[in-house]
């Protein structure tokens, strides 16, 4: 039959009823994507006017590694200023084909390239002719595309990246969570923000095996999925101090109370038979309990608020001016402000878990934030949660505002 003809932001997409390329649900992901490439193309352009060392100026060269309809580099090439050159690239024959077609149904066939292959493969091949920015939206798990990624990608580059495997990432199957990321996942209240850091732990773990280190720009859990938005650069000195950003964390079987220990710090080993995370020999101070451990987890930024401040900037004016070219953008204005003011501690609770603990009435939230605030400490809002608790608040102070609820 004919192909219907779809519109997201800028571009319009022929799809095919045959194939199942197109997902609606991830406008958010590719909006947000715009929106955060356009103030990172923006950042650049003005370092490079600024230099007088770069005498050719240029723009960026991207990489759409796992491209399917081409949807997400025609929107870039059209919504994002600055980019001279889109590689969109696919393993499969038939998503080639309808990016081919969607490139040229868009006239962005300057801009992008079609290209089929393996996407690590790709990459491998670009390690001599890098790429500004590597955008890496697979299904399922990014691990097998990262060591790839972060060779080919250039000095103050940036990675995008997607995980859609949520289950493994929070705790359902921690076994499978070490396989594939290294780190061990734990069922927790905090699990959405748990997930962000294992997987920006992943990636400075294979960025540091090139002497590389990651800046985490902004990192994002929506729906059934999270997406991380890095630079990357080269520094041997700053590789060795990989450590300083990571930790486990123990989370009691009992009161749930979280506590974060710097890596290097990690007791002996358990012997556990069942797939759950270790439990480990030491007692929770406050019920007494045992801890079960997950981890390692990136306990540094999760967003360089600078940049965050800035995108918020663009968005506001954008809906002054009445040009809403992203569909999402309420959605995004929203998570974005509450990002901005996301306390930079790793982790949170969830206040109706804490009550549950002892058994005791809910407080008002309200109530409970002014009840840490009064006692001299910060709270806020976590974007991945909206019952969340952020606070720099020592554990044995929730502990006192919630018993002497
Ligand atoms: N980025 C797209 C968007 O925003 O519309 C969606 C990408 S879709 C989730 C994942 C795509 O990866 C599929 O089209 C699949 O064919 C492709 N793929 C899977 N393994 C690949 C590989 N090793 N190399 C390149 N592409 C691959």
């Amino acid at each position: 039959g004919q192909p219907e003809v779809l519109l997201e932001g800028k571009a319009k997409i022929l799809i095919d009823k045959k194939n199942i390329f197109y997902n609606p649900v991830q406008e958010f992901n590719r909006d947000l994507s715009v929106a955060v490439l356009t103030q990172f193309s923006k950042d650049w352009t003005d370092k490079m006017n600024n230099d007088p060392k770069i005498v050719e100026k240029r723009g960026l060269r991207v990489l759409e590694a796992l491209s399917a309809t081409g949807l997400r580099s025609i929107r870039y090439a059209k919504e994002v200023p600055g980019i001279d050159e889109i590689v969109a690239n696919d393993i499969s024959v038939s998503a080639v084909e309808a990016i081919k077609k969607n490139v040229v149904f868009n006239q962005v066939d300057s801009i992008v390239k079609p290209h089929a292959n393996d996407a690590t493969m790709v990459m491998y091949e670009n390690r001599r002719n890098k790429f500004d920015v590597i955008d890496l939206d697979p299904y399922g798990c990014p691990s097998i595309f990262l060591d790839g990624a972060v060779q080919s990608i250039k000095d103050n580059g940036l990675l995008l990246v997607t995980a859609t495997d949520m289950a493994v990432l929070a705790g359902n199957s921690p076994e499978t969570c070490y396989v594939k990321y290294g780190a061990v996942s734990l069922k927790s209240k905090s699990c959405h923000e748990m997930a962000l850091r294992i997987l920006l732990q992943h990636i400075a773990s294979h960025a540091g095996r090139y002497g590389k280190v990651i800046t985490p720009l902004l990192s994002v859990s929506a729906d059934f999925y999270i997406r991380v938005f890095v630079k990357i650069h080269t520094s041997q000195k700053s590789c060795k101090q990989n450590t300083s950003n990571l930790g486990m964390v123990y989370q009691c079987t009992g009161c749930k109370t979280l506590n974060i220990q710097p890596l290097g710090m990690i007791p002996s080993e358990n012997s556990y038979k069942i797939p759950a995370a270790p439990v480990v020999d030491k007692h929770c101070e406050f019920c007494k309990y045992k801890h079960q451990m997950g981890g390692p987890l990136w306990t540094g930024k999760l967003h360089d608020k600078d940049f965050v401040h800035k995108i918020l900037k663009n968005i506001e004016s954008e809906e002054e001016n009445n040009i809403q070219s992203l569909g999402t953008i309420r959605r995004i204005h929203g998570m974005l402000y509450v990002i901005e003011e996301e306390l930079e501690v790793p982790l949170y609770y969830q206040l109706d878990q804490l009550t549950s603990t002892i058994r005791g009435n809910v407080p008002p939230m309200s109530t409970f934030r002014s009840a840490i605030f009064n006692a001299g400490h910060q709270v806020s809002y976590s974007h991945a949660n909206k019952y969340s608790i952020k606070t720099d608040a020592p554990n044995t102070v929730i502990w006192d505002i919630i018993r002497a609820w």
